[in-house]
C-alpha cells in the first residue's frame, strides 16, 4: 500500500530545543527540522510524521526511549487535550531557557543586529493562577475525549463550558478545572453551568447558529474586584434575568455583573451594546497608586503581576529626568503613559482604538496627571510629519505595537524623528527583529530584557532599549 503522503515514522530522535510555536524540535536523519507537539527537549522519541514539507515535518511523539530531566509532572487534569498551558510538562526554570533562547535566536537570525548581553528573563512569581481575564464558550456540543470513547459508554451530557480544542471551531473541552485564573473563577464558570443547565437554558450550537448561551467572561482585579459578563444569543428576557439573578445571590461579592445580546454570526461583543445587571458597569486595577477603571471592552494586560514589573523595565529604560517630551505608540488604555508621565514633560499617547482612548483619557484625568495627552487613529496615517509638527519632537519614544510588529512606514515615522531613544516592547520577538532590523543603521542596541507574562504557555514579551547612534 502507497503510504500516505508526509506520514512517516522516525526513529530514535533526540529532543534538541523548544519555542517554535510552542512545539519541541528534533533532527531527522534527512537533515529536516521535526516540529513535535508533545516532547520535551532532552527526551528521546519515536515520532509519527503527519506533515512534511521541504525543510521540515510535524509530528508526535508516539514512543519514548528516554525522558527529559526538564520533565514535571503537568498539574492540570486537561492537559494535551486543552490548546492553553502546552508548556505543563516542563519545568518552569526550563521554560524560562527556552524563552531567552527563542529571543536571542530571532534577535541574532532574524534582526541580524548586533546584540548587548541580553539580561536574564525576569519569571513571574505566580506561575499559576495568573491571568485577570478569562473567556469561555458554552457549547452543546463538547469535546468527547479518546478515553471517554474508548470506554464505550454512552455519553448523555453533551454540554460544554470551556475552551475551543485548538484547530476546531466548534468543538469545546468542558473545563472541569482551571488553573489560570484565580477563585472564584472556577466556582464561578461551575456554577453557571451547572444553573444554566438547571434552568433548562440551550447551550449554544455554532454550526446551527441556535442556543441561548454563548460566551461567559470573568475578570478579576489585584484588588478583588470582579467582574462577570454572559453573552446571549437569543433576547429571551425571562432566562436571561433567572441566570443573572442566580449568579447575584449565590456571588453577592461580584462588583460588575454584565451581559450581552448578541445575534451576529460571531461572537465578540466590541460592536455589542454591554448592558449592566448588578453593580457598576466596571472594576478598578491598581499600579503603584494608580487607578485605571476596566469596563467589559478594555484593553489590560492580562498578567497584572508581571505588567508591574514589564512597566518598571520600560521606565527603567526610558530614563527620564523629567524635562523629557515622550511619545507612547500603541497606548492602549494610556497605561504606561500614565506610569511614565511624573518623570517627564509631556506624554503622548496613540492608539487605534476609540474606546482605549477614551478610557486612557478618563483613567489619566481621574488620577490627576494632566501632562498626558491621547490621540485615536491607525498608527501609519495619524502618526506623521503633520503630527509631528503639532505636538512636537519627542526625546524619547515607546513603542508597543500588536504581534504583527510596527508598519514600515511607523518604523520610517520613527527613524524620521530620530529621538536618542526609542523603548521597543514587544510580544513577539521575531516581528521585534524584523523591525530592529530596519532601524540598525540609525540605532543600537543597548540593553534587552525578555519578560515572561505567560507562564505554561511559549509566549514571551521582551524589552529593547536602542539608542541613536553618533
Ligand atoms: N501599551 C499598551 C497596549 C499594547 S497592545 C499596554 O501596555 O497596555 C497593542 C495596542 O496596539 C492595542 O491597544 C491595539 O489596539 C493597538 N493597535 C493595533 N494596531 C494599531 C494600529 N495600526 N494603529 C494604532 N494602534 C494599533
Amino acid at each position: 500500500m502507497p503510504r500516505k503522503r508526509g506520514r512517516q515514522l522516525i526513529e530514535n530522535v533526540e529532543v534538541i530545543d523548544a519555542g517554535a510555536k510552542g512545539k519541541a524540535v528534533a533532527k531527522a536523519p534527512d537533515g529536516r527540522v521535526i516540529f513535535i507537539n508533545n516532547a520535551v527537549p532532552g527526551d528521546v522519541v519515536d515520532v509519527q510524521t503527519y506533515k512534511r514539507r521541504k525543510a521540515y515535518y510535524e509530528g508526535s511523539a508516539v514512543a519514548f526511549h528516554a525522558l527529559s530531566d526538564r520533565r514535571t509532572d503537568p498539574i492540570c487534569e486537561h492537559f494535551g487535550v486543552c490548546g492553553g498551558c502546552k508548556w505543563q510538562h516542563m519545568d518552569y526554570e526550563s521554560q524560562l531557557h527556552f524563552k531567552q533562547r527563542e529571543v536571542i535566536n530571532n534577535l541574532k537570525r532574524l534582526g541580524g543586529v548586533e546584540l548587548p548581553e541580553v539580561s536574564p528573563i525576569l519569571g513571574s512569581s505566580e506561575q499559576y493562577f495568573y491571568r485577570n481575564k478569562m473567556e469561555f464558550s458554552f457549547s452543546n456540543n463538547r469535546w468527547i475525549t479518546q478515553e471517554e470513547m474508548a470506554e464505550g459508554k454512552e455519553i448523555a451530557d453533551r454540554n460544554a463550558l470551556g475552551f475551543h480544542i485548538p484547530g476546531m471551531w466548534d468543538k469545546i473541552l468542558n473545563l472541569n478545572t482551571c488553573h489560570l485564573q484565580r477563585d472564584p473563577s472556577n466556582a464561578i464558570r461551575t456554577f453557571v453551568k451547572n444553573k444554566a443547565e438547571e434552568l433548562q437554558l440551550d447551550f449554544f450550537n455554532t454550526r446551527d447558529q441556535e442556543g441561548s448561551l454563548r460566551t461567559l467572561m470573568l475578570r478579576t482585579s489585584s484588588n478583588g474586584e470582579i467582574m462577570v459578563l454572559v453573552q446571549f444569543f437569543r433576547e429571551d428576557q425571562q432566562a436571561c434575568k433567572a441566570l443573572l439573578n442566580a449568579i447575584q445571590q449565590e456571588f453577592p461579592e461580584i462588583t460588575s455583573l454584565l451581559y450581552v445580546i448578541n445575534s451576529k454570526g460571531n461572537d465578540t461583543i466590541y460592536d455589542q451594546q454591554v448592558i449592566c445587571h448588578a453593580g457598576r458597569d466596571h472594576i478598578f486595577e491598581e499600579m503603584e497608586g494608580l487607578r485605571f477603571k476596566i469596563n467589559a471592552k478594555s484593553f489590560y494586560q492580562t498578567n497584572s503581576a508581571q505588567a508591574y514589573e514589564l512597566y518598571k523595565v520600560v521606565r527603567e529604560f526610558a530614563g527620564l529626568r523629567g524635562q523629557e517630551l515622550v511619545y507612547d505608540l500603541y497606548t492602549g488604555t494610556g497605561t504606561i503613559a500614565q506610569f511614565v508621565a511624573k518623570n517627564a514633560k509631556k506624554v503622548i499617547g496613540v492608539e487605534a482604538i476609540p474606546d482605549a482612548i477614551a478610557a486612557a483619557k478618563e483613567n489619566a484625568q481621574s488620577n490627576g496627571i494632566d501632562n498626558v495627552d491621547f490621540f485615536v487613529g491607525d498608527m501609519k496615517k495619524v502618526f506623521n510629519k503633520a503630527f509631528i509638527q503639532t505636538h512636537g519632537q519627542p526625546d524619547v519614544i515607546i513603542t508597543d505595537p500588536p504581534r504583527d510588529g510596527m508598519h514600515k512606514d511607523v518604523v520610517q515615522q520613527i527613524l524620521n524623528i530620530a529621538p536618542q531613544r526609542v523603548i521597543y516592547v514587544s510580544c513577539n520577538s521575531a516581528t521585534q527583529a524584523r523591525d530592529l532590523a530596519l532601524m540598525d543603521e540609525t540605532y543600537t542596541v543597548v540593553k534587552v530584557q525578555p519578560v515572561d507574562m505567560f507562564p505554561q504557555t511559549h509566549h514571551v514579551e521582551n524589552v529593547v532599549l536602542l539608542e541613536r547612534r553618533s
